[in-house]
């Protein structure tokens, strides 16, 4: 049973030094009760207390760790339902589907395909991080470990689909370095593909006919000493595979369940197997419930602009600002005698301005100073890009030592600062630049 604050809290060092983070061990222990924080953040436990309440106060939802270097994904970890409760930590990752199945020139297209999709958004790179490699028996083994090793090239992190022990060894004996997914036990073969994993250091995907099969069997896995798993939504129909999903979660965060606590695989290529555009709108619809590692049978832009957007706006903490850091942005190989613009330190704002000048092809200086994280119009309603803002930022930052160029653009949604700034700048030009990004381009290009 997991056990309340006030038991943690008699058994915490008191000493109120606030290096968890929390400002006193009262504070710290509720978080802890709570799973919304692990007891490691508190040096000062005994071992002894530890280990009295490590199972207890553990989170509600394991987190697990695939992949290597660059490529590990952290899976899980969740403490909320809703992302407005609290945050989500760990965003959902999506595989693309090849099978042992598919004749070669399906597999060598699909495998030229994959790379394609890779850019980044306000700060994130988007790529299809997974790969997931289905195993057809009547496609024989070595087919499928050649398979693995075409799929490794690409550097992703595999989801291997095997449900044969054997054929999982010869697998993971390409791409076991690189820490890959397991993703095949069941029933009736969990032992043998709990050894393999093991063995190799894996994480394991459950699969069970139904919810209770499923549960059945990862706590047998569990009892064998394994909690490096991940679990298969039902694939049966997206009303099954839904419920997975949800009432595992559920059980997990509010009813404590442990043996539900972990990341979810939900496999759309066999939910809605041919149907990219069911693929495509299941995908959002498991992002946002429940999924960690969503299987697809095709990440095109068409699937990711959308997917991706949708998944920066939930996997975004709201309670932190998204900034970018305060600086001098040298865009289209600007130099000290390039034209200088400013705009707040909003994330959004940035890249999409910054995406709009280099569009240009104009050597601009994109000067960005700490306006709160806030865009414009929110920034200048507050007080935090006025002009004595501006001003401040640009003698801490000694911006005209470092810049020749006497012409500086403002957003036109705050042209009001043209005449302080002016004041507050001396020997600058001030331009207003046009309200919307998108005009920047003809903008900068008529200036040259
Ligand atoms: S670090 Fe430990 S001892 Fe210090 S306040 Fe936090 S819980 Fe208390």
């Amino acid at each position: 049973m997991a056990l309340k604050g006030l038991d943690i809290f008699k058994l915490s060092p008191k000493k109120n030094c606030k290096e968890c983070g929390s400002p006193t061990c009262m504070a710290f222990s509720m978080k802890v009760a709570q799973g919304a924080v692990s007891i490691d953040k508190c040096p000062y436990f005994s071992e002894e207390a530890k280990a009295a309440m490590s199972e207890a106060t553990a989170p509600p939802m394991k987190t697990i760790k695939v992949g290597t270097g660059d490529n590990e994904c952290t899976l899980g970890g969740e403490t909320v339902l809703f992302r407005h409760e609290k945050t989500f930590v760990n965003k959902t990752r999506y595989a693309v589907n090849l099978c042992s199945c598919m004749d070669d020139a399906t597999i060598e297209e699909k495998l030229a395909m994959i790379p394609k999709v890779d850019y980044e958004r306000i700060g994130e790179r988007m790529y299809a991080e997974m790969i997931y490699v289905n195993y057809a028996e009547k496609a024989g083994a070595d087919k499928y470990v050649e398979l693995v090793k075409k799929a490794a090239a690409l550097n992703r992190v595999l989801v291997l689909g095997v449900e044969d022990p054997e054929v999982a060894k010869a697998a993971l004996e390409v791409c076991k370095d690189s820490k890959p997914i397991l993703n095949g036990a069941n029933a009736s073969n969990f032992e043998a593909m709990n050894a393999v994993a093991t063995g190799a250091g894996v994480a394991l995907g459950v699969f069970g006919k139904d919810d209770s099969e499923l549960y059945d069997t990862i706590a047998a896995l569990e009892k064998l000493g394994n909690k490096n798993l991940l679990f298969n939504a039902n694939i049966a129909s997206v009303k099954d595979a839904y419920s997975t999903a949800v009432r595992f979660r559920k059980a997990a965060i509010k009813d404590n369940d442990r043996t539900c606590g972990y990341p979810s695989i939900v496999n759309l290529s066999k939910i809605a197997s041919g149907d990219l555009h069911l693929q495509a709108a299941l995908a959002a619809l498991f992002t946002v419930k429940y999924g960690s590692v969503v299987v697809m049978d095709q990440m095109t832009y068409a699937e990711a602009n959308p997917l991706y957007g949708l998944r920066q706006n939930l996997f975004t903490d709201p309670q932190k600002p998204m900034k970018v850091q305060p600086g001098i942005y040298q865009i289209n190989g600007a130099d000290e005698n390039s034209i200088c613009l400013t705009t707040v330190d909003f994330a959004l704002t940035y890249f999409v301005v910054s995406g709009e000048l280099e569009r240009s092809g104009v050597p601009c200086n994109l000067i960005i100073n700490d306006a709160g994280g806030l865009s414009v119009l929110t920034s200048w309603a507050a007080g935090k890009f006025s002009s004595s803002s501006i001003a401040k930022y640009f003698q801490e930052a000694d911006i005209e030592g470092k810049i020749k160029c006497r012409k500086l653009c403002i957003p036109g949604k705050v042209a009001v600062l043209k005449g302080e700034l002016e004041a507050k700048l001396p020997g600058w030009e001030i331009i207003v630049a046009p309200r919307e990004a998108v005009q920047l381009v003809k903008f900068l290009k008529d200036m040259q």
